[in-house]
């Protein structure tokens, strides 16, 4: 008996770039200490009053099977709070709920893409982005982005690979590099993408946490709505990564197909975390800034100790919760640079390598260990990249 070929086919039988995760797991378990600046959430848990909300909700009877497409208010208020950020009319209509953004990218891809279509995506890339593509059975192609344009994507790069593309995926505020998409990006990629007729999507899932510019969404530019679906999480702006809930905004039809595939697969969200996701909502735009704020601080903090580097260059931290060395002056691969630095000094971070070709040569660094703790790591990266060779 044999397995799909459709799970060989999502990891594409490339480096996995795991090897950092695993040596630091090993560390650890063997009572060492590490400064893990690998892991891309919050150094605190779910604020207990949305747990309290979750709590009441599920003891309140909401324990049985959840309506697929997700409930009307917490669908009401996804579509408000997307319609005051972007100014783009947003009806619960437009609005999937789904266990985490990830879930959503899945069935945006699957309601897109045939297999053997070509779907696009930006190097560097998070993690699941090209398995995502693949697993609808479609050819998953990088579109290169440069260190030095900070990895802003290039709509000619993208016009290139366009011809029998069916989408495009791109991600801003950015995670590996923390790059913001810039206004003149984007309506660059807007036109790549009419001139293609390629659907758009746009993973926003960083958007409360930007610390230079300002998120602009593609849907909000003219033309694009119809065909930009944007996927949204409560995992990044409001520490929830455990509750798995996000969403998918899209043109009633691609919101329709999105649930048509969700009864045949996660059958919703329990109705008592699409609840405490409603509660969390509620507490507004302050709430959002307050989850944001360490992650602002540290920025100031890294870009100060940086200042004094002679072989690390930053690339501009405009958002997300990450930040981008290029480390190629010290002559090392970013995977070489971290398997030593791990080794010399216990501080893991991710090298550039497993975001794709595009980021070879640097690391990224998770801002996602506290204030001292965050200075101290960085002060002995910075010594350990000057002797680095
Ligand atoms: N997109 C990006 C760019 C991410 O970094 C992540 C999580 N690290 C996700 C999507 C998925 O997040 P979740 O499923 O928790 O919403």
């Amino acid at each position: 008996m044999d397995l799909a070929n459709r799970i060989a086919h999502i990891t594409g039988g490339g480096a996995d770039g795991w090897a950092i995760y695993y040596r630091t797991r090993e560390l650890e378990q063997a009572g060492e200490a590490v400064t893990n600046l690998t892991i891309g959430e919050h150094d605190i848990r779910t604020d207990p009053a949305i747990l309290e909300a979750m709590h009441a909700s599920a003891l309140a009877g909401n324990t049985g099977y959840a309506f697929g497409p997700g409930n009307r208010d917490l669908r009401e208020a996804i579509a408000a709070r997307t319609q005051a950020r972007t100014g783009v009319p947003t009806t619960w209509r437009n609005v999937v709920v789904t266990p985490g953004g990830q879930a959503a990218l899945f069935a945006t891809h699957m309601v897109l893409l045939d297999a053997g279509d070509r779907g696009l995506f930006c190097d560097p890339y998070y993690a699941t982005y090209p398995g995502t593509i693949r697993a609808t059975g479609a050819l998953a192609v990088p579109v290169p982005t440069r260190p030095e344009t900070a990895f802003q994507p290039d709509p000619a790069a993208i016009a290139e690979r366009a011809a029998g593309a069916k989408t495009l995926l791109i991600n801003t505020p950015n995670n590996p590099t923390g790059t913001v998409y810039s206004r003149a990006t984007l309506e660059g990629i807007g036109q790549a993408v009419e001139d293609h007729d390629l659907w758009l999507i746009s993973d926003e899932v960083y958007d409360s946490q930007v610390w230079a510019g300002s998120h602009l969404t593609p849907r909000a530019l003219p033309g694009l709505a119809a065909r930009t679906i944007v996927v949204g999480s409560m995992s990044k702006s409001h520490a929830m990564t455990g509750s798995r809930l996000g969403w998918v905004i899209a043109a009633e039809e691609v919101a329709d197909a999105v649930t048509t595939l969700a009864t045949n697969t996660t059958y919703g969200v329990p109705a008592f975390v699409q609840d405490a996701a409603l509660f969390a909502l509620r507490q507004g735009d302050g709430f959002e800034a307050r989850i944001a704020e360490p992650f602002r601080r540290r920025r100031d903090i890294a870009l100060r100790v940086l200042e004094g580097a002679n072989r690390l260059r930053p690339i501009p931290a405009q958002g997300a919760i990450y930040l981008m060395l290029d480390i190629r002056a010290t002559g090392l691969s970013g995977e070489a640079f971290a398997l030593s630095l791990l080794e010399e000094e216990r501080i893991a971070v991710m090298p550039g390598e497993s975001f794709g070709e595009a980021a070879a040569g640097h690391i990224r660094i998770a801002m996602t260990v506290e204030d001292g703790a965050f200075e101290a790591a960085l002060a002995r990266l910075v010594a350990f990249a000057d002797r680095a060779a």
